[in-house]
């Protein structure tokens, strides 16, 4: 055994730390601390650094992650067996303040080369958006694409691409109970993404209970796109031929005016970055979520907006976010999404030990309310401005709450919806998760994985658990490939592999 043992504690009021060697450490491997230890300890799992009593408090983050179930020894592995998941922080008393908006430090200076829309919003992408009203269509959309990339979009240079913004609405979901309106205005907000310029065709069949103009603006004047519709079941239409025609003319259109849009300088507050995790491990608190929580300051000082999301991944360090909120009703808000899903997941028999997944398990993380703890380091230290419901768009600048599942693909369909342009994307187990409308920066939380997946990863925070780097530098170099990527100058992995995922809508109704 060469390698000195790297351990990791965030606060020192830990009583345990994670071991962030590559392979892990050997049964009998000697600490700094004079702690030596009593298992072989993986890479990413815990160690106790002193003696847990049974009952005790199991000390990660500062915070307590749990109760031991039994002694726990010193130089012992620490992990899910031994650990009672704490209750999640009651709502109720959770105190809310005002907090006079906070002058930050501002960012000045920095830009990107964006698509300029009427509606004031900025595209990182120039794409032509083909949207649906019902899932039957989904198969049509599809094709057409595929016949809009060969035969049309070779002919318009300036067009990025051409997306079919397919979906699995369909007639079984009912459409009049109380959070219906969460995939329906979805649908509708994607559409209206920056990226899209406003072109957007809508397909749809005809006999569908999601009339295609509802997907249109009640007040067309306010619409933030503007939309061609085509009903296949049409009368006018005999045939595939004839529909495809249509489509294929309505098209050429919409990218004539897309071609005709060049990327101009945008300053850096047009910004709406969007952040996510998927296949988190022990190490995505140390490292991927503190340097995007970095960036994320970063942004916020720039004027821009960010957003994080993930509402099982908060609901346990609520009690740390509520303080944050500009006011008292923006942190009411924060507590009323909450509690919305723990009755969503009661309501289906389900409590919040359904996270993490096996997998995140397997990469040390011992319980929901470490991801947790963890998970909220992507957020940074701004204030909370804004609480968005799921499907919402954006309204204001700074750092905004919207509240998702945390289901890597609902997640990113909400945070499209919401307006986000960039997305980030830390993930320590790895995952392929990409998107076709908006760029996807893939950040790795260690570097066994980042170096694994070479190809797929776009930045190795790994760095950090090693000492290589430190969070506030990796902090600037995300923030630098953000700015890099929105203006087009840098391809990120999934976009080089053509790694897209589905859409996929929260529709948390009932369907018939
Ligand atoms: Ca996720």
């Amino acid at each position: 055994m060469s390698e000195e043992p790297i351990i990791i504690r965030i606060s020192k009021e830990d009583n345990v730390g994670v071991v962030a060697n590559d392979t892990g450490l050997p049964k009998g491997t000697l600490l700094d601390d004079g702690t030596r230890l009593q298992d072989d300890v993986p890479s990413g799992y815990k160690v106790a650094m002193a003696d847990i009593p049974a009952g005790g408090r199991i000390i990660r983050y500062g915070q307590t992650i749990g109760y031991s179930n039994r002694m726990i020894n010193r130089g012992e592995l620490v992990h899910e067996p031994a650990i009672t998941l704490p209750d999640a922080p009651g709502l109720d008393a959770i105190p809310l303040s005002d907090n006079p908006e906070p002058e930050l430090e501002p960012l000045d200076g920095y830009s990107f080369k964006g698509y300029r829309n009427g509606d004031g919003s900025a595209g990182t992408r120039n794409i032509l958006g083909i949207t649906i009203s019902v899932q039957c269509v989904a198969g049509f959309t599809n094709s057409i694409v595929r016949r809009i990339k060969e035969e049309l979009l070779p002919k318009y240079p300036n067009v990025n691409d051409v997306v079919a913004l397919n979906h699995a609405y369909g007639c079984g979901v009912a459409i009049d109970v109380p959070s219906a309106d969460i995939p329906i205005r979805t649908i509708k907000n994607i559409a209206a993404n920056p990226n899209f310029g406003g072109q957007i065709i809508i397909a749809g069949l005809g006999c569908e209970k999601l009339v295609p103009e509802r997907l249109l603006s009640e007040d067309h004047k306010n619409s933030r796109y503007d939309a061609d519709m085509i009903i296949l079941q049409d009368e006018s239409f005999t045939g595939f031929n004839e529909m495809a025609g249509s489509i294929m003319r309505k098209a050429e259109v919409h990218l004539e005016r897309l071609n005709r849009r060049k990327r101009v300088i945008c300053p850096a507050s047009d910004l709406v970055v969007g952040m996510q995790c998927g296949g988190s491990d022990a190490f995505s608190g140390i490292t991927s979520n503190p340097v995007a929580g970095f960036a994320a300051d970063l942004i916020v000082r720039a004027g821009g907006s960010l957003m994080f999301s993930e509402v099982t991944e908060v609901r346990d360090a609520v009690h740390l976010l509520v303080p944050r909120a500009i006011n008292s009703s923006v942190g009411k808000a924060l507590i009323d999404q909450m509690r919305w899903y723990d009755d969503y997941l009661s309501g289906w028999g389900a409590d919040r030990s359904a996270n993490p997944s096996p997998g995140n398990k397997r990469g040390g993380l011992s319980n929901v309310v470490e991801k947790a703890l963890g998970s909220i380091a992507k957020s940074g230290t701004s204030p909370i401005v804004d609480v968005l419901a799921p499907g919402e768009r954006i309204r204001r600048k700074g750092l905004t709450f919207a509240a998702t599942p945390a289901s890597d693909f609902i997640c990113g369909t909400l945070q499209l919806a919401a307006g986000m342009n960039i997305h980030v994307f830390m993930t320590g187990l790895g995952t392929p998760y990409g998107l076709a409308m908006v760029p996807v920066i893939k950040v790795g939380s260690n570097s066994r994985m980042s170096r694994h997946w070479h190809d797929l990863i776009d930045l190795d925070a790994g760095q950090v658990a090693l000492g290589q780097k430190t969070i506030e530098e990796m902090g600037w170099e995300l923030f630098g490939m953000i700015l890099e990527v929105a203006s087009g100058e840098k391809t990120v992995a999934c976009d080089r592999l053509g790694l897209y995922n589905d859409l996929v809508l929260f529709s948390p109704g009932p369907v018939t």
